[in-house]
């Protein structure tokens, strides 16, 4: 075989050049190498604004990363069967490389279509598992199926173990020849007019080397607080790993080893460690579950649901989206979400859960709203983790658990620090009506410079009247089905 016929690595949810087990196969032989990326918005579901920003900021790295190895970056806009099987055949390509992604729009039958066409034009192909754990074919239950609970996932995920990491490859060399290809800032990805990501740009360095570098800060100590700390948003324990997992920019298997690495060391308690990898392993059953039911963000997974009469209310929905509601942990949570891109864990689940039970508001408009706003939105993570919220979901809370938005604020953000960050102008209000403002006497409102209904919305709801709506609607629901 001719060395000067290219090797093609496509590019897709794998943003970075370690670990990247199609890179290392192209790399392994002397042929020349031309990485694609391809922004097909026609057969995949259109990212939101959010996420388009993080995208655009971890092309650019890893357009860097490569080209410093004499690697080009070819971008194109569209399906892969029509641009990766046209960029290997007008290139006479000797083979083309890419990593699976665990996931919906029947991924898997594409990738079988791609080998296919390939072939047909005398073009090699191999694919890898590279963005999760382990394999779903590799954890089924007794009877075949993918599990549909979370501990018996985990406990049989525990007792395999991830293949150890790859290294970046030492000796790479790049495609040489003319290649046509879009510009980055043509896709125009980043707003301008008006540029609303600031706040985003300010909380976040897309790109490999930051996935790392926040990898390390993590282990080297926030990961010893993480099993007591992980629900206090106030507290910043966790990872913040989700946008670069979401992109590749780093991989589950190199998070796993590296937790591994430093428990064995001693330099984690082992407690610590499991914990924030049970948290991964969510990741790995909601991508399995998303696997096994494609239509995850759109069908509920419990269908008994399809029978649940939720609220059109675009009011409510509007104010929820601008943390309005009137309940400060609420609010808190959306306004982060707004400013940053990004929403800590236990208060996605408070907001979700206010705006499917308090709200009534289909759970669909809820995670439309978050694939939309986050830089992490996730296919598999965002529509698992609003149907288990709502109640309708695999392994899903019990739909009459109903957060209690004043209880949870109270709990988990107790001096305030979080609500009066993002909510200031309740920041002068005394924490023991911090998160029931209604409650607090004329004085201390006065005294704290509000005015409910001016400064600061009056409750949107009234919580024990929204509690007693949902579970009755659930009642209506269980008579209709
Ligand atoms: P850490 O606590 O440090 O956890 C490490 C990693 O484990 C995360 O980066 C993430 O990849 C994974 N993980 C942690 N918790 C979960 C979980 N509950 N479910 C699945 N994976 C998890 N996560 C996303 O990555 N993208 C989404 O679009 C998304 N949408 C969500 C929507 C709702 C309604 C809810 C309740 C949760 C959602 N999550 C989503 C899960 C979780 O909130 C985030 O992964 C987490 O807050 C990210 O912060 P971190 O990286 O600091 O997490």
């Amino acid at each position: 075989m001719s060395p000067s016929r290219p090797h093609i690595v496509w590019f897709r949810d794998d943003l970075r050049l370690s670990d990247n087990p199609a890179l290392t196969r192209a790399a392994s032989s002397e042929a020349p190498i031309v990485a694609l990326y391809l922004l097909d918005e026609e057969t995949r579901r259109p990212l939101g604004g959010a996420a388009r920003w993080w995208l655009a900021g971890s092309l650019r790295a890893l357009e860097k990363d490569l080209r410093k190895r004499g690697i080009p970056l070819v971008l194109r806009r569209g399906p892969a069967m029509e641009h990766l099987v046209d960029l290997a055949t007008s290139l006479k390509a000797q083979a083309v490389f890419w990593n699976r992604r665990a996931g919906a729009d029947s991924e898997a039958d594409e990738d079988k279509s791609l080998v296919g066409a390939l072939k047909n034009r005398g073009i090699d192909s191999a694919h890898f598992q590279a963005n999760v754990l382990f394999s779903t074919n590799d954890l089924r239950t007794n009877s075949g199926a993918a599990y549909r609970v979370f501990t018996p996932f985990w406990r049989a995920a525990c007792r395999l173990s991830p293949e150890r990491p790859l290294p970046i490859p030492k000796a790479m060399s790049g495609w040489e020849g003319e290649i046509s290809g879009d510009i980055l800032d043509a896709w125009c990805l980043r707003p301008t007019a008006p540029d609303w990501a600031g706040g985003i740009a300010e909380a976040w360095t897309p790109g490999e080397e930051d996935a790392q570098r926040r990898l390390q800060v993590f282990l080297g100590h926030p990961v010893l607080d993480y099993a007591e700390g992980r629900d206090f948003p106030a507290e910043a324990v966790t990872s913040r790993l989700s946008p670069s997992l979401r992109f590749g920019e780093i991989s589950p298997r190199q998070i796993w080893h590296s937790v591994k690495a430093a428990q064995s060391s001693g330099d984690i308690p082992d407690r610590a460690g499991e914990k924030f990898l049970a948290e991964l392993g969510w990741r790995e059953f909601c991508h399995q579950l998303l696997a096994a039911h494609p239509a995850l963000a759109v069908r509920n997974f419990n269908s008994d649901f399809d029978h649940f009469p939720w609220a059109e209310n675009e009011v409510a929905l509007a104010r929820w989206q601008e943390g309005r509601t009137g309940y400060p942990v609420v609010d808190a949570g959306m306004r982060e979400l707004w400013a940053t891109g990004w929403m800590h864990n236990r208060v996605r689940m408070i907001t979700a859960s206010f705006l499917t039970k308090h709200l009534l508001i289909d759970w669909r408009a809820g995670e439309k709203w978050f694939w939309d706003t986050l830089v992490d939105a996730d296919p598999a993570n965002n529509p698992a983790g609003w149907q288990w919220v709502a109640g309708c979901g695999a392994d899903a809370a019990p739909y009459f658990r109903i957060f209690n938005p004043v209880l949870q604020g109270e709990k988990f953000d107790p001096d305030g620090a979080y609500t009066r960050h993002w909510v200031p102008e309740l920041a002068l209000l005394d924490k023991r009506w911090l998160h029931h403002p209604w409650d607090a006497p004329e004085a201390a409102l006065k005294s704290a410079k509000i005015t409910l209904g001016q400064t600061y919305p009056s409750p949107l709801v009234d919580h024990s009247k929204a509690r007693k709506r949902a579970l009755a609607s659930y009642e209506e629901m269980k008579r209709a089905r």
